[in-house]
C-alpha cells in the first residue's frame, strides 16, 4: 500500500483533495502494520484513519465503538460513498446481524462497526478468524482506561484483542486523553510501545465568544433569530432547563426540543433523529445530548450555564461546525454558576482535582487575553498569535482607571456590614427603593445611590472584576455574602488606584448585533440564495434515500457548490466533497438545480449567483455577499486580504452593491478625498498616499484602500471645487 493509493481512494470516494495533518503518517503507519494511539479534536478526522486503510488494504477493518446509536449513521455514511460497510451490535434483530456474519465471510465488507460486548462475546473472535481483518480500530478509546471520564469496564477486556490477534494492527482513536490516560489506554490495549499521534486541537472555524449571563434567554432568542435555518444546540444544567428553554424558543416561533436523561427512551430517540434530519433544529440539552451524534452541519453551540471544566466545554463546543466550516459559540457566564458548580463538586469525589479544573474553566471565562489561546495552552500547545476569531480578539478591552468606582463598591460592602450578596449592594449603590431595602433601612447607608450613573448590569461587570482582582470575595458557607478581602483595605484607605477594563454596554452590544443582523439579512445565504435551493434539493433527496441531510453533502460542500456554480459533471467532481459514488448518484439532480437557478433571471438573484466560470473577482463577491468577513475570504479562497480588497473595489466599480465604506477603517475616506484633492493627478496613487502618510500621523492607509475608495468616487463623484 502506497501513500498515492491512500491519495487516490480519498478523492474517489470522499471526494477530498488532500489530508489532514497526521492522517496521511497515521495511514501509512498502519500500512506497515503498526499499532497506534491517535488523539485528534472532535471533527479532526479521526474516522479517515482507518476507513482509507480499510478500503485500500486486504481483509475488513474492524471498528469497536462503545456508541451504538452512532454505528447506523455512519455505516449510512460510507454505503453512500460506495464503501461497503456494516455492524453488529445488541439494537439488530437476528436475521439482519446474520446477513452481515455472511457479508463477512464472503469477504464483502471494508467495515464492519462493533460494540464492544458483540466483539467479546463467546466465539466471536474465531468467526472473525474465518476471513482476514486488517485492523481493528478502537474509538472513543479513552473509555478503556479508569483515569478517563467515560470509564467503561466491557472495555478492559479489550486486551485480549491483541493476544488473540498478534499480527494485526490496533489503531485506538480518541478526543480526550491527557498523557496519563494516554498510557493508560496502551497498556489496558497491550500496546504499551505504540506511537502516539498528537494532533493540534485548534479548530479555527470556531468562534469563542463569552458573554455575562444576563437576560439569557432574549440573547438566545436573538442569536438564533440572526441564524436563519441553522442547526444547533444548548447546553443546560438541569432538565427543568432545557424545558423551560425549549418551551420558550417555541413561543418565540423557534423549532426547538428538550433533550435529557429523564425522557424516555423512544422520546430521546425522536429528538435526536429529528435534529439529525434537520426536523429539528435546536435542542436544549443536559450534557448527555451529542454524544450519540455525528451531525457535520452543527452551526452553533450555546452554553447556558457554565461547563465543570474546560476538556468539557471544548468537547461540546466541538460539535458544531464539524465539516470544517464557520460555526459560532457563545458561553454564558456569570459568578453564580460558577458559585453553584463550585457546590456541586465540593461534596463530589476527587473534588480537589475537580475544583481546580473548574478554576481554570472560571480563568477562561473572565479572560481579557485571546481566549483560544487560553485553551490551546490548557491542552499543552503553545500558540503563538491571538486567534482573532475570538470575542477578546474582536473586541480588545479597554482599561481605565477604576479607583472610584472600586471607592464606592468596597465601601458599600462595608457600610452594609459585609452582610448582602452582590444583587444587594448593586441595588443600594443604584438607590433601588425596594420594599425590603427600606425596611433595612439601607437608605440611610452613606453610599445609598452613589452608583446610579451605572446600569446593574455593568455594576455587575464590576463586582465580578473586584472579585476576580482579590478584593471581594464571596462567602460560600454564608448565602453567598460579600466579604472585604485585606486588598480592600488599600483601597479605601491607602490610596491605592485600581485599574478596570471597560465593558460594553448591553444598549451598544445590541445595537452593534442589530448592524450585523441587518447586514446579514441584506446577503443572499439565508433566503432565495443558491446555497438555499440546494440545501432544499439536499434535503429531499434525503428523504428519499432515508439519510440524513448531512450524509449527502456537508454544509461546508454545499457552500463550495453554491460560491463556484459547477454546470458541467466534471466540475461537479472538482468540488470537495463529491466523491465518484455520490457524483453518480446526485450530480445530476444538483447540476440541474444550479442551472435552473442560474437561467432565472430575477435581478435580485442573478447578483448572488455567479456564472460557473466567473471572473475571481465576482466569486470574491459572492463570497462577501453571503456574509463573510474579508478575512474568511481571505482564507476560504486562498488570496491575501489585500487581493479581496481590490476584488471588491472591482465589482463595485462594474456597478455591483455592496457597502463600500464599511470596508474603509475610520476616516479614511476623509482622508483619501482630502489628498485627491490636494495633490495633482499626476501624481498617482503613490502622490496620495505618500501625501497621507505626511499629513495624518495616526494611521496608515494602504494601496487597496485606495482602490476601494476610488471605485466608490467612480460611482458617486465628488462635487467640483470651484
Ligand atoms: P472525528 O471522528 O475526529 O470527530 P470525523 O472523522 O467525523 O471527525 O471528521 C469530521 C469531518 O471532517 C467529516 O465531515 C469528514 O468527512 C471531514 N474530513 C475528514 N478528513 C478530511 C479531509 N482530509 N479533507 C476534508 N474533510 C475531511
Ligand atoms: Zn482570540
Amino acid at each position: 500500500m502506497t501513500s498515492a493509493q491512500a491519495r487516490t481512494a480519498l478523492k474517489k470516494y470522499f471526494g477530498y483533495d488532500d489530508f489532514r495533518p497526521l492522517q496521511l503518517s497515521i495511514i501509512e503507519h498502519v500500512y506497515a502494520g503498526h499499532d497506534g494511539i491517535v488523539l485528534m479534536p472532535t471533527g479532526g478526522g479521526k474516522s479517515m484513519c482507518f476507513q482509507i486503510p480499510a478500503v485500500t488494504m486486504t481483509g475488513t477493518a474492524v471498528v469497536v465503538s462503545p456508541l451504538i446509536s452512532l454505528m447506523k449513521d455512519q455505516v449510512d455514511g460510507l454505503r453512500a460513498a460506495g464503501i461497503r460497510a456494516a455492524f453488529l451490535n445488541s439494537s439488530q434483530q437476528g436475521s439482519e446481524s446474520h446477513a452481515v456474519e455472511q457479508a463477512y465471510e464472503n469477504g464483502e465488507l471494508h467495515l464492519l462497526y462493533v460494540s464492544p460486548e458483540k466483539l467479546l462475546s463467546p466465539g466471536f473472535f474465531s468467526f472473525l478468524k474465518r476471513r482476514r481483518v486488517c485492523l481493528f480500530a478502537i474509538d472513543e478509546a479513552h473509555c478503556i482506561s479508569a483515569w478517563g471520564h467515560d470509564f467503561r469496564p466491557d472495555y478492559t477486556m479489550l486486551r485480549q484483542l491483541k493476544s488473540a490477534f498478534p499480527e494485526v494492527p490496533v489503531l485506538a482513536l480518541t478526543a480526550t486523553a491527557d498523557r496519563l490516560t494516554r498510557r493508560d489506554m496502551a497498556e489496558q490495549l497491550g500496546i504499551p510501545d505504540a506511537k502516539q499521534f498528537i494532533a493540534s486541537f485548534n479548530r479555527p472555524n470556531l468562534s469563542l465568544e463569552v458573554r455575562p449571563g444576563q437576560k439569557r434567554r432574549e440573547q438566545i432568542v436573538r442569536f438564533i433569530r440572526e441564524r436563519p435555518e441553522q442547526a444547533g444546540i444548548v447546553y443546560c444544567l438541569s432538565r427543568k432547563q432545557t424545558e423551560q428553554l425549549a418551551e420558550k424558543l417555541r413561543e418565540a416561533g423557534y423549532n426547538a426540543e428538550a433533550y435529557h436523561a429523564g425522557l424516555s427512551a423512544d422520546r430521546r430517540g425522536k429528538v435526536q433523529t429529528d435534529f439529525i434530519n434537520d426536523k429539528t433544529l435546536i435542542v436544549c440539552a443536559t450534557v448527555a445530548f451529542g454524544m450519540g451524534i455525528d451531525k457535520s452541519n452543527v452551526r452553533w453551540v450555546i452554553h447556558y450555564t457554565l461547563p465543570k471544566n474546560l476538556e468539557n466545554y471544548y468537547q461540546e463546543i466541538g460539535r458544531a461546525g464539524r465539516d470544517g466550516s464557520k460555526a459560532d459559540t457563545l458561553l454564558f457566564y456569570s459568578y453564580n454558576d460558577y458559585t453553584t458548580l463550585k457546590d456541586m463538586i465540593s461534596g463530589g469525589g476527587n473534588a480537589e482535582i475537580q475544583l481546580a479544573k473548574l478554576e481554570r474553566m472560571k480563568e477562561y471565562a473572565e479572560s481579557l487575553a485571546c481566549r483560544r489561546r487560553i485553551l490551546l495552552n490548557y491542552f499543552s500547545e503553545d500558540h503563538g498569535d491571538d486567534c482573532g476569531n475570538c470575542d477578546v480578539c474582536a473586541n480588545p478591552p479597554e482599561r481605565f482607571d477604576g479607583t472610584v468606582l472600586a471607592q464606592k463598591a468596597l465601601s458599600a460592602v462595608a457600610r452594609l456590614q459585609q452582610s448582602v450578596g452582590v444583587g444587594m449592594a448593586i441595588d443600594v449603590l443604584r438607590g433601588s427603593n425596594r420594599q425590603d431595602i427600606l425596611k433595612q433601612g439601607y437608605d440611610q447607608v452613606k453610599t445609598y445611590g452613589a452608583g446610579r450613573d451605572l446600569s446593574t448590569y455593568d455594576w455587575n461587570q464590576y463586582f465580578n472584576q473586584l472579585i476576580s482582582l482579590g478584593y471581594l470575595y464571596v462567602a460560600h458557607e454564608d448565602y453567598n455574602k460579600l466579604r472585604l478581602a485585606p486588598a480592600a483595605r488599600r483601597v479605601l484607605f491607602e490610596g491605592e488606584t485600581v485599574e478596570l477594563v471597560k465593558f460594553q454596554t448591553i444598549q451598544k452590544r445590541k445595537k452593534q448585533e442589530e448592524g450585523k443582523t441587518a447586514k446579514r439579512a441584506a446577503a443572499p445565504r439565508s433566503r432565495g440564495s443558491l446555497f438555499d435551493a440546494l440545501r432544499e434539493l439536499r434535503r429531499s433527496l434525503a428523504r428519499e434515500a432515508a439519510i440524513p441531510p448531512y450524509l449527502i453533502f456537508s454544509d461546508k460542500t454545499l457552500e463550495e457548490m453554491s460560491a463556484a456554480a459547477p454546470t458541467t459533471p466534471r466540475a461537479l467532481s472538482r468540488i470537495s466533497g463529491v466523491g465518484e459514488v455520490k457524483l453518480a448518484r446526485f450530480g445530476d439532480h444538483f447540476l440541474q438545480a444550479i442551472r435552473q437557478y442560474g437561467g432565472e433571471p430575477p435581478a435580485a438573484r442573478r447578483a448572488a449567483v455567479p456564472p460557473a466560470d466567473a471572473a475571481p473577482h465576482l466569486l470574491t463577491y459572492d463570497a462577501y455577499l453571503r456574509g463573510s468577513e474579508v478575512r474568511e475570504i481571505a482564507r476560504e479562497r486562498g488570496l491575501k486580504t489585500s487581493v479581496v480588497y481590490t476584488h471588491l473595489a472591482r465589482a463595485y466599480r462594474e456597478g455591483k452593491e455592496l457597502e463600500i465604506t464599511d470596508l474603509l477603517p475610520g476616516q479614511v475616506m476623509d482622508w483619501i478625498d482630502e489628498a485627491i484633492r490636494a495633490v495633482p493627478d499626476t501624481a498617482g496613487r503613490k502622490g496620495v498616499l505618500a501625501y497621507i502618510a505626511e499629513h495624518q500621523q495616526d494611521g496608515v492607509v494602504r494601496s487597496h484602500h485606495l482602490e476601494l475608495a476610488e471605485a466608490y468616487r467612480h460611482r458617486n463623484p465628488l462635487p467640483t471645487t470651484p
